[in-house]
């Protein structure tokens, strides 16, 4: 049984990759150069904050838009790798343009650790769980697909004839 909501991974993958152009954004070779590039694009500073919360049990990462700035909430215990990908799921959701998510302000937990900022979250789901959240499958389906090709452009060499010696 087809259960996703769009027409495939590769038209996802299209989509995302699409993004990347528009932002000319394959160029970007570190991190910071990659957080700096989304808050010029945003129009927003970002603020990355490493938090050990109970309310974070199922929301791996966390993206709390502020008037100002945004600030993108992780789980401290993680392993780096995996902040990492929850990171770049949370910039692929800036990238997108997507609004926030209301399903996860009905979490007093969430709501407390956001205030008056308007989340969207990376969110354990399980599969036949009902919960506001499930409408947001095709957000989630983008951000993570965006997030993917951000974490593969920060594995490139700075030269790309680096590698080449391993062709
Ligand atoms: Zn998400």
């Amino acid at each position: 049984m087809k259960r996703i909501p769009w027409e495939g991974a590769g038209e996802l993958r299209a989509r995302a990759s699409a993004v990347l152009e528009e932002h000319d954004l394959s160029r970007v070779r570190t991190p910071l150069e990659l957080t700096e590039r989304i808050a010029q694009i945003t129009g927003k500073p970002i603020v990355i904050e490493k938090l050990d919360d109970a309310a974070l049990v199922r929301t791996t990462a966390m993206w709390v838009e502020y008037e100002e700035y945004s600030k993108v909430v992780l789980r401290s215990g993680d392993r780096t790798y995996y902040q990492l990908r929850g990171l770049h799921h949370e910039f692929g959701h800036m990238l997108f343009g997507h609004p926030g998510c209301e399903g996860l302000l009905l979490d007093e937990g969430i709501q407390r650790i956001a205030g008056v900022g308007m989340v969207r979250g990376r969110v354990l789901i399980a599969e036949n769980d009902l919960s506001p959240l499930s409408s947001n499958n095709v957000h989630e389906a983008e951000a993570e697909a965006l997030g993917a090709l951000l974490t593969r452009l920060l594995l490139r060499p700075t030269y790309l004839d680096d590698e080449r010696v391993f062709g």
